[in-house]
């Protein structure tokens, strides 16, 4: 027998995603819940599969509609292509994955001459057939036979100029009848073909187009930005669902809503609706809907029926659900229901909410949470007591405050956002062809549209700043300009938006880092309670360390030394240092630098005790202290070109009458400054060439330059043991760790070891007290990862350093990749992501496992942990998890989502096991 094509609402598994998809399989689930779905039924994701595959649809798919059409025309009393009570029908995608507006939905499917006769007689409506008729044929002309809307909209805004009218709901049946008769019209001429009149042909057709859709450059792009791997979501099923019509007069209404608010996550009704209106109408944002509350005064009966469904929705699914709904002549039909998209502050205060009403687990209200999601939580706010007063206001639609130069159209927002411009994308309303320029764009303003709206639900999912439906900018695409009142805004100009409250300002507001919420807090210490990880901190200072500390930093998993080599301060002996001609030289520069470093970590310690704080010696080549070539020589052309003119007007002013007279910038003193400044930028040029390397990050770095210049290093090892004395002294317990960067050998380990056992013995016997602390290595080349028991013979811990790492591993530098040819290698699927973002688990993680297996083989009890960004990252983490190591670390704002992710990482880990 062939495979089952298609399912019947009553008979389909709701719990089977791939094969139903997400909105089919929960067509099906709430149909069989015994909830008021119109009769339909589910056409595959492995039929569109087949089709796809073959380019034609499976023998036996047609006759198996033909089945399912005539199950609906029996329940509904209605016939498909009948010419009295006809059976309109919705076609709509689906796939495994929610993809909001990705694949459009065709509605009244089944018009044609005959049937719109029909739906006459049926409704004793001519001016709502009509509106019907028109609405599909441009949806089918658009979706189905790929005609551009402009084509359709030019002859409906010339109907409606035509009769002075403004709002859609003011045609009469005349004139759409009008409208319809130019769109079949438009059809003819832009297909050649007359617009198809067989129902059957129609069904079709869409079938087709909604099967085609799935390899469509918008669903492409989107499943690739958001890594939709066909193990994710394979193919899209296609819904065929009766028409149900929230248009058919004032006891009818169509509307959307989320189980608890999705901005706040309260628990309360949340939605808009629009009377007399059809389900797009809400969606596209053609009119400002109404807040779901009004309905308890317009419509009390069908807002009991609303409050009932969506208990139901959330008894049931134990999640909250974002579902649509139409009410056609008094009776409410549920259309769709998904798991809700809210925002991070949304989703954490719903999971407590949850866990505290017995409706789900603690490990439940963690795992529904996307750890990347709480990075919004860390999202900028604007200062509080800034003066500016907005120019206008919309819908809040997606929280943070997001400030850039505005945009109009999503291409050119894309081409701005490669230059690094931060922006803000400014339309009337979006549409899904404008998802790449939300990816390119810092925040989105629309002018039309509610917060249910694509802008605002596309911003959301992204964590992306948002205000949709400013009503009093107008906004004019084709000048690349906007109006609010007579302040005009150009392509460009600068504003600012505040997606918590929907102020819209002119020019840049400063921002403030946000503050930690309780809720967030008791989330976080659920899941501390359930990772196996522990979450460390990338940082370099005292401040940003007890800012990681106060978002839950458990240590300091790397500390880079140059970062404090760098401050203004301490550049000049830094400087100093590295212009030495010889060791003395060189010691008496670093002499001057150790009580500085001491004290640095000193106070790093401090903010972060007790936990451990891992600090690298130094690691960059020299040369990134001193300026480049370039800049110094024009340094040297100008301070020669300066001496020059002192020079000269010395000598005319030393010709004057009383020479002993002249003003200060002209005396001797001022030259002998120019002069040896000059000698001195003359001596870091001649610096400069002679530490040119041709290829510097595999050069002379890391522990390379701590066996040419162990100085520098021991200043280094002093400046931590003796910070750590210090803090012993005081009662500070810390617990210091000494990481060697960039080695190969077990050699170079042994050599800076021996140069920290000489030095703790120095510094024991001058403060009187035995240290504790820890000596290991960081794992970034290819061979520490072949050679690691050898490494952990000598070292007592591993960090991955995996930036310099997967370097290593691909033989590809960074900048060039990311700059040349690494996006022609994603895009043509020769890599799958990029592995600088993403750790390559096949390639750099078989490399760390190993290091990982070698390692405990010498020394068991051997802590490993990570330190390159990809220690922030969920799935990175997941890996590191899963391979035993101890702990990730990363910089200060990812941490909430590293301790999130540590826990999912246990939690997924025993499912799967
Ligand atoms: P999306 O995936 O973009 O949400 P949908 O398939 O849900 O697309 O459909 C788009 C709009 O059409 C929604 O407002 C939906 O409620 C409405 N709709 C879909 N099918 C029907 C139907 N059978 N009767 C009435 N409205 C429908
Ligand atoms: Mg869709
Ligand atoms: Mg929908």
């Amino acid at each position: 027998m062939n495979p089952q094509y298609s399912y019947s609402f009553n008979s389909g598994d709701g719990k089977n995603k791939a094969l139903l998809g997400g909105k089919g399989a929960n067509l099906c689930e709430m149909t069989q819940l015994g909830l008021n779905v119109p009769p339909g039924f589910v056409i595959t994701t492995q039929t569109c599969l087949l089709y796809l595959e073959n380019k034609l649809l499976p023998a036996g798919l047609l006759d198996e509609v033909h089945q399912q059409i005539a199950d609906i025309e029996r329940a509904t009393g209605k016939t498909f292509g009948g010419a009295s009570e006809p059976l309109l029908v919705s076609v709509r995608s689906g796939s495994a994955i929610s993809m909001p507006g990705m694949m459009d939905t065709i509605l009244n499917l089944g018009l044609n001459k005959q049937t719109l006769t029909g739906l006459i007689e049926m409704t004793d409506d001519p001016r709502f057939a009509y509106d019907a008729y028109r609405r599909f044929i441009q949806l089918f002309g658009k979706v189905a036979l790929g005609i551009e809307d402009e084509k359709f909209d030019s002859h409906f805004n010339e109907v409606k100029r035509a009769a002075g009218i403004k709002a859609d709901v003011a045609l009469n049946s005349e004139q759409l009848q009008e409208i319809s008769n130019r769109f079949l019209k438009v059809v003819h001429e832009e297909t050649g073909k007359p617009f198809p009149e067989d129902v059957y042909e129609q069904l079709e057709i869409a079938i087709k187009a909604v099967f085609n859709s799935w390899l469509g450059k918008r669903a492409v792009d989107y499943r690739r930005e958001f890594h939709i791997t066909p193990d994710v979501a394979n193919g899209t099923a296609v819904n065929i669902v009766t028409m149900v019509f929230g248009n058919m007069g004032d006891d009818c209404a169509t509307g959307v809503g989320f189980t608890r608010n999705p901005g706040t996550g309260a628990n309360e009704m949340y939605g808009e609706y629009l009377v007399n209106a059809q389900g797009e109408d809400v969606v596209a944002g053609i009119r400002t809907p109404k807040p779901v509350q009004e309905m308890a005064q317009e419509m009390p009966e069908q807002y009991r029926q609303l409050v009932e469904l969506r208990n139901k929705l959330e008894a049931h699914y134990h999640e909250v659900q974002d579902y649509e709904y139409t009410i056609e002549r008094g009776v409410l039909y549920c259309l769709q229901t998904r798991n809700g998209k809210m925002n991070a502050a949304a989703m954490v205060k719903s999971s407590i909410d949850m866990v505290k009403e017995g409706l789900i687990d603690k490990e439940r209200a963690l795992l529904r949470i996307n750890p990347e999601l709480l990075e919004q939580l860390l999202l900028p706010q604007l200062a509080r007591n800034h003066h500016n007063q907005p120019i206008a206001q919309g819908l809040p639609a997606s929280p943070g405050a997001a400030c850039g130069k505005c945009v109009f159209d999503a291409d050119t927002a894309v081409r701005l956002g490669k230059t690094g411009e931060e922006l803000i994308l400014v339309r009337e309303e979006t549409k899904p062809e404008d998802i790449h320029g939300f990816f390119a764009a810092q925040g989105v303003l629309t002018s039309r549209g509610g917060k249910t709206s694509h802008a605002a639900v596309v911003a959301r999912g992204m964590g992306k700043a948002c205000v949709a439906g400013a009503e009093d900018i107008k906004v004019d695409v084709r000048s690349r300009i906007a109006m609010v009142g007579d302040i005009l805004i150009k392509e460009g100009d600068l504003i600012t938006i505040d997606g918590s409250n929907g102020n819209i300002y002119l020019g840049r507001i400063p921002t403030i880092p946000p503050s930690f919420s309780e809720e967030l807090k008791t989330l976080l210490s659920w899941a501390d309670s359930i990772a196996k990880l522990r979450v460390h901190a990338n940082v370099d200072t005292p401040e940003t360390a007890r800012l990681a500390a106060s978002y839950g930093a458990k240590g300091i998993g790397l500390c880079r030394t140059e970062r404090m080599f760098n401050a203004a301060d301490r550049l000049p002996l830094v400087v100093d240092m590295i212009l030495a001609q010889n060791t003395e030289e060189r010691e008496a520069a670093l002499a001057k630098l150790f009580p500085i470093q001491r004290d640095d970590f000193q106070q790093l310690f401090e903010a972060m005790s007790p936990h451990p704080v891992t600090v690298r010696l130094l690691d960059p080549p020299m040369h990134e202290f001193l300026p480049n070539e370039h800049q110094l020589l024009d340094e040297i052309d100008a301070l020669k070109h300066y001496l020059t003119i002192i020079k000269g007007q010395r000598v005319t002013l030393e010709t004057l009458a009383k020479p002993h007279e002249l003003p200060a910038p002209f005396n001797r003193l001022n030259e002998e400054v120019v002069i040896d400044a000059l000698a001195k930028k003359q001596m870091m040029l001649n610096k400069v060439l002679e530490l040119y390397e041709v290829n510097p990050m595999l050069g002379h770095r890391g522990v390379r330059l701590g066996m040419s210049y162990p100085e520098i290093y021991r200043m280094q090892i002093r400046s931590i043991l003796e910070a750590a004395a210090r803090c012993v002294k005081q009662k500070t317990p810390v617990e210091p760790e000494i990481m060697v960067p960039q080695v190969i050998t077990a050699q170079e380990l042994i050599k800076v070891r021996q140069y920290v056992d000489e030095i703790q013995a120095e510094v024991e016997s001058q403060y009187k007290l035995k240290l504790n602390f820890k000596f290991g290595t960081m794992i970034e080349t290819v061979r520490a990862c072949t050679r690691a028991d050898r490494l952990a013979t000598t070292a007592a811990f591993f960090s991955f350093g995996t930036n310099d790492l997967t370097q290593a591993t691909f033989s590809f530098s960074r900048e060039d990749a990311e700059n040349k040819f690494l996006p022609l290698y994603e895009e043509s699927g020769l890599l799958q992501d990029n592995p600088f973002e993403t750790l390559d688990v096949e390639g750099v993680g078989r490399l760390m496992k190993m290091a990982v297996e070698l390692g405990r083989k010498q020394r068991p009890d051997l802590k490993i942990g990570i330190c390159g960004e990809h220690g922030g990252h969920p799935r990175s983490i997941r890996f590191c998890h899963n391979i035993g190591l101890n702990y990730v670390s990363c910089s200060a704002p990812r941490i909430p989502i590293a301790r999130l992710a540590a826990a999912h990482a246990k939690l997924l880990e025993e499912a799967a096991g």
